[in-house]
Parts: structure tokens; sequence; C-alpha cells
């Protein structure tokens, strides 16, 4: 059992709940930063936590869907196999989404910086301007928009790559 079925989880400003097989939803915790819950295999509903800027919750099979929270900077949910839809979260920098099965397109997030998105089934990357670092092997088929801010993109070889200035390009072997 995790600190947030325990119910000890009050005026903590980083939780983590790492395969707890207990936990279904998480509730609103005031004043909290960061949450890692992580493998929580029966975990359905995270709740829109005000304030929140770091979410971890890669690897939960049952959840279902990711809230959009205002300022979240980071959020890293790959292989979350019913996730279908990532929100277009104002503030997000960072976004990992590898994995995540029921995902079949990515939204335009304006100001993000890092997305990895491995093994998706996405037709096309979106315009994203000012994204800096793209990560998106085996991704079949996808298109790479000419965004002048990245410089540096990992992905399959035969992927179609724009003649981007300055632009380091690492492919992953498949
Ligand atoms: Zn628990």
């Amino acid at each position: 059992m995790c600190i947030i079925c325990r119910n000890e989880y009050q005026n903590q400003s980083k939780i983590t709940c790492e395969r707890c097989p207990y936990i279904i939803e998480i509730p609103i915790i005031p004043g909290l930063i960061e949450l890692n819950c992580i493998g929580c295999l029966n975990l359905r509903k995270i709740a829109n936590i005000p304030g929140l800027k770091r979410l971890s919750c890669y690897c939960c099979d049952r959840l279902m869907q990711i809230p959009n929270i205002l300022n979240l900077e980071f959020l890293a949910c790959y292989r979350c196999l019913f996730v279908s839809k990532i929100p277009n979260i104002k503030g997000l920098k960072t976004l990992q989404c590898d994995n995540c099965r029921s995902i079949t397109e990515i939204p335009n997030i304006e100001g993000l910086k890092y997305l990895t998105c491995n093994n998706l089934k996405i037709k096309f990357i979106p315009h994203i301007e000012g994204l800096q670092t793209l990560t998106c092997y085996s991704c079949l088929e996808v298109s790479i928009p000419f965004i002048s801010s990245l410089k540096k993109i990992s992905c399959s070889k035969g992927t179609d790559i724009p003649n981007i200035p300055g632009l380091k390009v690492h492919y992953w072997r498949t």
C-alpha cells in the first residue's frame, strides 16, 4: 500500500507511489508539485491537481485519461495502453508518450521543447514552434514538418527528415 492509500499524503510537495495495485484514483492533493505514480496497474483516474509541475504516470495499464493540468511542465505517460488522447496542456515543456498504443495524434502544444513519442500509431508530428528535441523512432510512415528550432532528431532509418540548418540526426536501428 502506498502513501496515498494510507491517507498520509497531506502537506507533501512530492509523492511517489510505485506499483501500488490498490490505488484506483488519485485525488486533488493541495500543494503537490511532483507526482510519480508508476506502474499502478489498477489506477484509472488522476485528478486535475492545481499547481502540479511534474507528472510521471507511465506503465499504468488501466489509466484512461491524462488530466489537463494548467502549467504542468513535465509529463511522462509512456506505455499507458488505454490512454487515447494527450490533452493540449498549456505550459508543458517535456512530453514523453512512447508506446501509448491507443494514441493516434499529438496535439500542437505551444511552447513544448522536448517530445519523445516512439512507437506510436501517428501519421505526423505537429508543427510545434520552438520544439528542440524530437525522438520518434518506430513511428511508421510518420512525417516530420520543417520546424526551424529543431536541434536534434532521433528516428528510424528511412524517415523523411526536413533539411533544417544545424540539425543533428541520430538514426536508431529498428
Ligand atoms: Zn496505494
